[in-house]
Parts: structure tokens; C-alpha cells; sequence
């Protein structure tokens, strides 16, 4: 079997589509797999789908595809151009191995989406030696096709909270379907209007803003603010969390301050009335 077949095979091509050539430079390291098409082939219409159009004209076009052991591979091709006899556009086919506009095949970008689910960014352009912008415009591509799609109908708990990549820096306000347990929205900033935000974004997935029953969260003024006025029928609860926060705050407080007291009743005593223990002497001595 050629190599050209066994790269056929191995990408999946189906006719008219196959691997024409390959070259391989171990200087750069980069494998280039040329794929082309049967000649006298017809194709689909992309904008109405009216089938057998004649090709009008070709464009070349790279992808980058997964690497082969540490090499990078990439496929590229002549795209035909159709001149569509049904609805009188011309555009660009359809290729089975990419999606339209994208640089990376399908299954590199099977990859990026893989990869970006368990490290940064950053780390996944640097691994694939591909820009971070580039990771992104796929990420978000994949996000927004998988957003379209959610059905928050059902939401009707939900917890509510803040969070930053670093303290004191750029917060996000994070919103959780609670029966669900899955985060359902995301938004810059943590002031009273992120709930009006998640409100829109709700109604735009099938949600009702009088929907919402329960929220749970932080005591911030702003979100207490804006789920009153965005969310009229829901019950605030405080978490559990930042409640036994601020009660160990308060704790450690007054243990700070009855320390404070010790040491300065130490070092400057008071005398001792009879009958009176030296903790006594202290408290009598802060309550003066
Ligand atoms: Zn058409």
C-alpha cells in the first residue's frame, strides 16, 4: 500500500476526496499531506445544498492537523468554488475533514477543545506551538455552538458567587444551577447589574427570571441589590459558607482583642481585690 492510501485511510477521506501526496522535510520537522479531489467532480452548494454544481474555480488553503509523533502535520488542498445553477451564489465547498473558515482540522481542534478543558490556555498554545488568539477563536466558536443549544428552562436554584484569578484582581461572578449542579453563566464585574445580565441571558435559553425561586449566596449589597429588583420571587439565603466565615472572623477578633487585654494587664497589673481572679481584673479593667 502507498503512503498516499495509507494517509487516505487513516484521515477518513471518502470519494471524491483522497491524499494526492506526501512530503515530509526532517529538517523543519513538518509533514505536508496534499489532499485533492477526483477529477470532473461535482459538489454540493453550500448556502442551499442543491447538489452535482460544477466547479467554478479552486483556492488553495492549509490546515493544521495533529501531529504525527513530534512532527507537525498539515493537510492542504485546492477548495473548489462553486457557481450554484439553483440559487446563483458562488462559495466555497464544504470540506469533510474541517470546518468552514477554520485553520485547524477537525480533529486538531477536537484536540484544543480537549486540552483547554484541563489547563490553561496559555499552556495549550504553547504545547501545540499554535497562538493563544488562534486557541481562542476556536474555544469560542465551540462555546457559543454549545450555548445556542443550552435549555435552561428549568433553572430555578440558584447559588450565586464571586471570583478572581487572583486576589483584588478583575472579578467574575459566577451563577450555578443547583438541582442541575452546573455552572449556567458567567459575566465580568460583581456589581448589582451582573443580575440583570444573567436575566437577559437566561430569557435567551428558554429561562423565566420569575422562574427563580431560591438564590444562595455571599451578603454583597450589590447582588442582594440586584436580584430584588431581577428576580423578584426568589428567596435569598446566605451560604453556609460565608456565614461560618464571618463568625470565625468575628471569633478571632475577640480573641485578638482578649489577648491584647492580657498582655497589657501583664505588663501594667492592676492590684487584685480580694476575691477577684487576675482574667476578672482585666475585664474590669476594659470595661473601664
Ligand atoms: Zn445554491
Amino acid at each position: 500500500m502507498e503512503p498516499t492510501s495509507l494517509f487516505s485511510a487513516a484521515l477518513g477521506l471518502s470519494t471524491p476526496w483522497s491524499v494526492k501526496d506526501v512530503r515530509f522535510d526532517p529538517a523543519t520537522g513538518r509533514l505536508e499531506l496534499e489532499l485533492g479531489y477526483r477529477r470532473g467532480a461535482r459538489f454540493a452548494c453550500p448556502h442551499c445544498g442543491a447538489a452535482h454544481q460544477p466547479v467554478h474555480d479552486t483556492e488553495k488553503r492549509q490546515w493544521r492537523h495533529l501531529n504525527f509523533f513530534q512532527y507537525e502535520a498539515y493537510l492542504q488542498a485546492k477548495v473548489p468554488r462553486v457557481r450554484c445553477a439553483s440559487c446563483g451564489k458562488t462559495a466555497q465547498v464544504q470540506v469533510p475533514w474541517a470546518r468552514a473558515n477554520s485553520g485547524f482540522t477537525q480533529l486538531m481542534e477536537a484536540l484544543i477543545v480537549t486540552f483547554a478543558k484541563a489547563m490553561p490556555v496559555a499552556q495549550v498554545a504553547q504545547l501545540l506551538h499554535v497562538s493563544d488568539m488562534r486557541i481562542w477563536r476556536v474555544l469560542d466558536f465551540y462555546v457559543e455552538a454549545a450555548r445556542a443549544l443550552d435549555d435552561q428552562s428549568q433553572v430555578k436554584d440558584l447559588g450565586l458567587d464571586e471570583t478572581a484569578a487572583r486576589r483584588g484582581h478583575d472579578y467574575i461572578t459566577v451563577v450555578h444551577d443547583l438541582e442541575a449542579e452546573r455552572l449556567v453563566f458567567a459575566t465580568e464585574g460583581r456589581k448589582a447589574e451582573v443580575i440583570g445580565r444573567f436575566a437577559d441571558d437566561l430569557e435567551a435559553h428558554g429561562g423565566c427570571a420569575e422562574n427563580i425561586r431560591a438564590v444562595c449566596m455571599d451578603m454583597a449589597a450589590s447582588y442582594r441589590k440586584g436580584v430584588e429588583t431581577e428576580l423578584p420571587w426568589a428567596e435569598i439565603t446566605f451560604d453556609e459558607f460565608h456565614i461560618i466565615q464571618l463568625v470565625n472572623k468575628a471569633v478571632d477578633e475577640v480573641r485578638r482583642a482578649e489577648v491584647k487585654t492580657e498582655a497589657r494587664a501583664q505588663a501594667h497589673p492592676l492590684p487584685v481585690a480580694e476575691g477577684q481572679t487576675a482574667m476578672e481584673s482585666s475585664r474590669w479593667r476594659t470595661a473601664l
